[in-house]
């Protein structure tokens, strides 16, 4: 008989936990074309604006005339390139650690990174919010996985000190990607150094935007330390693709001689690393962006303070990704379309990416985006609100 999935189909739909695409015909910045409709994205993480920069367009044509467009082969048979390799030294320098390890993606830079670092007669620590790749990665590693509550060093304190693991690691997000605050770093390490532990952070979300030049969240915090590993994608605010980890020397050598997803896999092709090598230049060089971030910030947590009906609620995020906390599946699913009618795009996201009863409207805000752009978001959620606080 052939596995029927009709009816795990049908038990989503009652949830209203099925997920769907939709298709994007043209991306102008913020301005997404869909069936023929221009709408304003409040849903991209390309935080910065640079995804169709003219300067990174340019550097992906000309690198596809050099290096063609495909890698051929993974990068320990003849896929990294001198683009790869210029690359690496570049983001190591970016974020000042010894030596940096590029990947395709940051899904499988995590899901090798761990598996890598930790195994059989170790532990990994890992905060309850974690993304998906750094939990998937620490049950691939059959390293003894200890989740923590969300940013309680107290707990993970208890955790370590519990723990004969033979090798640590504590495993974070250093900005969390549902919630939008910051991991408290600074004490994490401070527990790193005391419990004789490694700390690997996943700064997706603060590469670019937090810290000075948008060296990323442990630049922002000035962490310094030979146990501090870090991980970053660069499909977000760097505005291409892939990821990379840095930390020292021989750590990193380590992660390119076991991380399974690094060597079974086909090299991000070499336009893709001269692009980013654009990026970083400009994320270096346009603190402008980072200013328009936090003044887009500002206007759309006043506007929100004024206008969402009660029950709904911002987090304390004080980065881009600013979450409006709604509870239930269906009425943050409500909120969602009522949105898309108007001409917005917000992603309702629900369990298990967010645990049950938080369901909530992911608002994520762009350099590309005008202070006119949020103030137009904002009329739009007061016209949907039931009903107005006060
Ligand atoms: C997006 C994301 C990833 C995955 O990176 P990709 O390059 O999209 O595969 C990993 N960690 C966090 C926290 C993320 O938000």
């Amino acid at each position: 008989m052939t596995p029927d999935f009709t009816a795990d189909l049908d038990a989503l739909d009652a949830a209203h936990l099925r997920r769907r695409r939709r298709v994007v015909q043209r991306y102008d910045g913020v301005r997404l074309t869909v069936d023929g409709r221009e709408m304003l994205a409040f849903c991209s993480n390309d935080y910065l604006g640079l995804a169709q920069h003219p300067a990174l367009i340019e550097a992906a044509c000309e690198a596809a005339a050099r290096f063609g467009v495909g890698a051929t082969a993974s990068p320990l048979v003849c896929g990294h390139s001198s683009a790869h390799e210029a690359l690496e030294a570049e983001l190591a320098a970016f974020v000042g650690l010894p030596r940096a390890l590029y990947f395709y993606a940051g899904f499988a830079a995590n899901v090798g990174i761990v598996p890598a670092l930790v195994g059989r007669g170790d532990a990994v620590f890992s905060d309850t919010l974690n993304h998906a790749c750094l939990i998937d990665g620490a049950r691939l590693s059959r390293a003894d996985v200890q989740v923590y509550p969300h940013a309680d060093v107290d707990a993970l304190g208890r955790l370590l000190a519990a723990s004969s693991a033979r090798r640590k690691l504590i495993a974070t997000d250093a900005v969390f990607s549902m919630d939008g605050d910051i991991a408290p770093l600074p004490a994490l390490l401070e527990l790193a150094n005391r419990f004789d532990a490694l700390l690997l952070i996943d700064d997706a979300h603060g590469f670019g935007v937090l810290g000075e030049g948008g060296r990323g969240t442990a630049a922002m915090f000035g962490l310094r330390s030979p146990r501090l590993i870090v991980m970053a994608t660069l499909g977000k605010a760097a505005g291409v693709a892939g990821a990379f980890v840095a930390g020292e020397d021989d750590l990193v050598e380590w992660i390119m001689q076991r991380a399974r997803s690094y060597i079974f896999a086909t090299a991000a092709p070499a336009l893709i690393a001269e692009t980013l090598r654009v990026s970083l230049k400009l994320i270096a060089a346009e603190e402008w962006r980072r200013q328009t971030l936090q003044d887009l910030n500002r206007r759309l947590r006043a506007g929100c303070a004024k206008v969402l009906p009660s029950g709904w609620q911002l987090t304390a995020s004080k980065t881009p990704i600013q979450p409006i906390i709604i509870g239930d599946n269906a009425s943050a699913l409500a909120a969602m379309s009522g949105l898309w009618q108007k001409g917005f795009w917000a992603p309702a996201i629900r369990p298990p990416t967010v645990p049950e009863g938080t369901a909530r409207l992911r608002l994520s805000l762009s350099a590309a985006h005008t202070l006119g752009d949020v103030d137009q978001l904002i009329e739009a959620l007061a016209s949907l609100a039931p009903q107005t606080p006060g």
